[in-house]
This record gives structure tokens, C-alpha cells and sequence, in this order.
């Protein structure tokens, strides 16, 4: 008979929302805890910014969204939904291929209505600790605190976290950053280019926040500089813009307000905008040193998802990169649903264990850091596939991993408009007539 357990979400963004959705169909007992008074996650756009720009202040009010102004999505909306919800267009919202983020956020709010997961939800209730308190039983303690931080304990019999992993800024390392006197920011406090009105401006990165802030600054600033890490990169012009370069990645940011290249370029740099990334985070965890946070290695994971030692009772929905999250975030759920309640079993913890060791031994041969330890490149869509395969489902669409894929080279093909040049419905029917 199925295990129907007390199991505690912690975050009502997309992989929250997939979890509780996936464990009330296994039919547990499902409570999501959610800090922010709606659903959506990063998809609910903030204005309010951090009161330090960098993210470096611990003791700063953190604001979760990381979502700029303008920004529309990255990948196509084909696969950006769920395998039996697809985030199609409706006749009263953004009908572009490529919409802005306001109708991802009307996506999940409509999933969230249509498969009965708001009433799961508790708004306005903030996880600050998860504490396993009886190993035999598997119980845990979530404490959490409302906005009037008034705190409630309460006993699961299994936690699944989906914090997002898109609010703790990592910042590029250079000599000189600190006492640089310049404006310096992260893009997770990036909203509107405005500030940047005839400044010259660096934006470091060269993933998608990157390219967006730049062309978005660059029209209205004097000018900007691209710091990008490679041994490949040249210092040349990009294409396009009147006033933005290229360079190799910062060498040191000087006392005088200059930014040197390692190309041995100068600017005199008003404002520098990590566009950096972020760092996972998880505040609330308290396991004793079992998982720790290396380098943003989150260990030991297994198949990115549990801990071999506090397995299945503790688990980690979403913390993927490289891939399409919500296809990697729906398996992910279905996984944890079906293991708590038992109709999937998990190897042991040593087979766990052992499988953890041997991919990050196979990273240090490779000579591939720990920050790329939970990145699915590399292995293309092999994890996804051997998800699908574990939980017996139907093969996942050929054209999705190719979308994907095309994605990722888009820009070269499409310039820097790849969101509307791109026809998407086009490129579906020439690969399906082409099978
Ligand atoms: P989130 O959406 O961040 O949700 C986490 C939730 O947990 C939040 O609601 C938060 O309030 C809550 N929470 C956190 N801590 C606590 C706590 N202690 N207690 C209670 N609640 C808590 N993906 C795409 O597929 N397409 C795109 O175009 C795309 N564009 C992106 C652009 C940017 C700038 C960024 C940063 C990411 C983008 N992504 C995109 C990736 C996106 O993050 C994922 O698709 C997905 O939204 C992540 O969902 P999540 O649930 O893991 O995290």
C-alpha cells in the first residue's frame, strides 16, 4: 500500500508548485510554506531593490525576485510549461513566442488554481529552520515566522526544498573591487537602465542577464564595456551597438575610479553591474554538517536531488543548471513523490553515496570545478532521459531537447532580436517534417 506522509514544501515558485502538485497526487498530506503573500517565485516581479546593491550585507532585507523591468523569457514557451500543462497562449495575454515575464507568472498562477495547490499554501510564512529531530521516525522541525514574526514549530515526516536558487548574488573576483569607489550592483538588484543615464558603464558576464542589461543600458548610457571571462575573448566592438565593447574579463579595479582589462585596456568606469550569477543558499538548514555548501557544490546530493543519509525525508527540488528547468523540475517532483511513498525505491545509501563520489571524482579529473557540480550540460539531456526512464514515462518530445539546444546557439543565428526573429512554430514544423 502507498505511504501517505506529512510533507512539508518550502517555496510556492515553479518547482514548490510541481512538488506539491506531484505529492498530492501521491496522495500525501502536502502544507507549502511560502515567505512572499502570492505564488510564482522569481516570476513575481519586484520593484523594491536591496539596500546593498552587491548582496554582500547579511544583515540586508533580501528581496527574492531577480527580475528586471523589461525582461522577456530566454527560452521559447514551448518548453517552458509542464508535460500535461503547456504554457500555451490565451486569448488575453502575451502572444509572443518569447513572452515577458508578467505571463509566466499568469501561467503558473493559473496552474496553481487548476490543480487545487493554493489551499496547500501558506502565504506569508518564512522557513527558518529545518532540523531532523528524531532519525528512527523521521520527524523534522519547521519552524517558520510569519511577517509579524510570530514563529510555529510543526513536525513533518518528510521536507522538500525548493527555495530557488536565483537571490544570493555570486560576485566577480578582482583586485581592487572593494575599495573601488564607483557605483557597483549585481544584476539580482538590476530593475531599469535609467541610473545609468551617460555614465560609462562595465557589465561583467556573458549569459543572458548579461546581454540583456548591456543592450538595454547601452542606448542611454555614454558607454559600456563587456568584461567576459575566456582566453578566447578580444577586445572588439559589438555589433549592432554604437558605443558598447567587448574586453577579456576585469584585471583590477583602481583607486582612481579606472577598470583595467587583461588585455591591458583602461576605461575610466563609472558603475560596474555583476551580471555573476548566484549562489545557492539555504539559511534555514539545520543538518549538522551532513549537507554543506562548498563552492556552490550542494553535498552530497544524489542525482541532484537527495541526500544519501537523510534520504528520502529531506530532498532538493530544482537546483539544476544547464537544462530546461520546469522539464527537470516536474521530473524531479515526480521522483520524490513516488519514493515518499514508496513506490519507487532509492539504492542504498552506500550506492548513494558511492555514485556521488565517483561523478565528483570524474569532475576533478575533467579539471571541472565544484560550481559546475549540480550543471547538466555536458551530459546533454541524459539526466532527464534517465529521470523519464526510472519513472516509467512516456519518452520526452525529440523536438524539446532540439529546441533547447537551439536555443542555446540562437543568438549567433539571429543576432541579438532572436526573440522575434525566431519563428519558432516554423522551426517545430520543419523538424517534424523533417522525422
Ligand atoms: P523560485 O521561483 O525562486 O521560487 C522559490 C520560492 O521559494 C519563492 O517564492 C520564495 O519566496 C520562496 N522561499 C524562499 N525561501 C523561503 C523560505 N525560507 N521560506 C518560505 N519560502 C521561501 N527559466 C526558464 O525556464 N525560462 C526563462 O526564460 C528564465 N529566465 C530567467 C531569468 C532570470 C533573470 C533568472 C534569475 C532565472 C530565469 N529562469 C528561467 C530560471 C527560473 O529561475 C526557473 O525557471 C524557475 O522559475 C525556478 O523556480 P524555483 O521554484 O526553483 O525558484
Amino acid at each position: 500500500m502507498a505511504l501517505s506522509l506529512q510533507v512539508a514544501v518550502i517555496g510556492a515558485g515553479t518547482a514548490g508548485l510541481a512538488a506539491a502538485r506531484e505529492l498530492k497526487r501521491e496522495g500525501h498530506q502536502v502544507t507549502v510554506f511560502e515567505k512572499g503573500n502570492k505564488v510564482g517565485g522569481l516570476w513575481l516581479y519586484d520593484l523594491r531593490v536591496e539596500t546593498d546593491p552587491l548582496g554582500l550585507d547579511p544583515n540586508r532585507e533580501i528581496v527574492h525576485s531577480s527580475l528586471y523591468r523589461s525582461l522577456r523569457v530566454n527560452l521559447p514557451r514551448h518548453i517552458m510549461g509542464f508535460t500535461d500543462y503547456p504554457f500555451v497562449k490565451k486569448a488575453d495575454g502575451d502572444p509572443r513566442n518569447f513572452p515577458g515575464h508578467e505571463e509566466v507568472l499568469r501561467f503558473l498562477e493559473d496552474f496553481a488554481v487548476d490543480f487545487g495547490l493554493v489551499e496547500l499554501i501558506r502565504f506569508g510564512h518564512e522557513v527558518v529552520r529545518v532540523e531532523l529531530i528524531d532519525e528512527l521516525r523521521h520527524e523534522w522541525i519547521v519552524e517558520s515566522r510569519t511577517q509579524g514574526k510570530e514563529s510555529t514549530e510543526e513536525i513533518f515526516e518528510a521536507v522538500v526544498v525548493c527555495n530557488g536558487k536565483h537571490t544570493e548574488p555570486k560576485l566577480a573576483d578582482f583586485p581592487g573591487r572593494d575599495t573601488w569607489p564607483g557605483f557597483q550592483m549585481h544584476s539580482h538588484n538590476y530593475r531599469t537602465p535609467e541610473q545609468f543615464k551617460n555614465k560609462i558603464v562595465v557589465v561583467i558576464g556573458n549569459k543572458s542577464s548579461a546581454s540583456d542589461v548591456l543592450k538595454e543600458v547601452s542606448p542611454i548610457a555614454k558607454e559600456v564595456h563587456q568584461a567576459v571571462r575566456g582566453p578566447e575573448i578580444q577586445l572588439k566592438r559589438l555589433e549592432n551597438l554604437n558605443n558598447a565593447w567587448q574586453h577579456i574579463m576585469i584585471e583590477c579595479a583602481r583607486e582612481d575610479g579606472k577598470v583595467v582589462f587583461q588585455d591591458g585596456s583602461i576605461v575610466d568606469a563609472d558603475a560596474i553591474i555583476h551580471c555573476t550569477g548566484y549562489k545557492y543558499h539555504f539559511p534555514f538548514l539545520r543538518s549538522n554538517g551532513v549537507i554543506t555548501v562548498d563552492n556552490n557544490r550542494v553535498g552530497p546530493l544524489y542525482k541532484d536531488v537527495f541526500p544519501p543519509s537523510l534520504s528520502p525525508w529531506l530532498s532538493f527540488v530544482g537546483l539544476t543548471n544547464g537544462a530546461v528547468p520546469t522539464i527537470v523540475i516536474e521530473l524531479q517532483a515526480i521522483w520524490v513523490a513516488k519514493v515518499l511513498s514508496g513506490k519507487l525505491k532509492l539504492p542504498s545509501q552506500q550506492e548513494m553515496a558511492k555514485s556521488v563520489q565517483e561523478l565528483y571524482n570524474h569532475m576533478d579529473k575533467s579539471g571541472l570545478p565544484k560550481d559546475q557540480t549540480h550543471t547538466l550540460q555536458q551530459t546533454k539531456f541524459d539526466y532527464e532521459n534517465w529521470l523519464v526512464a526510472l519513472l516509467d514515462l512516456r519518452p520526452l518530445d525529440k523536438w524539446k531537447e532540439k529546441m533547447f539546444y537551439f536555443s542555446k546557439k540562437i543568438k549567433s543565428y539571429y543576432s541579438d532580436n532572436y526573440r522575434d526573429e525566431w519563428d519558432v512554430d516554423k522551426w517545430i514544423q520543419e523538424i517534424e517534417s523533417s522525422n
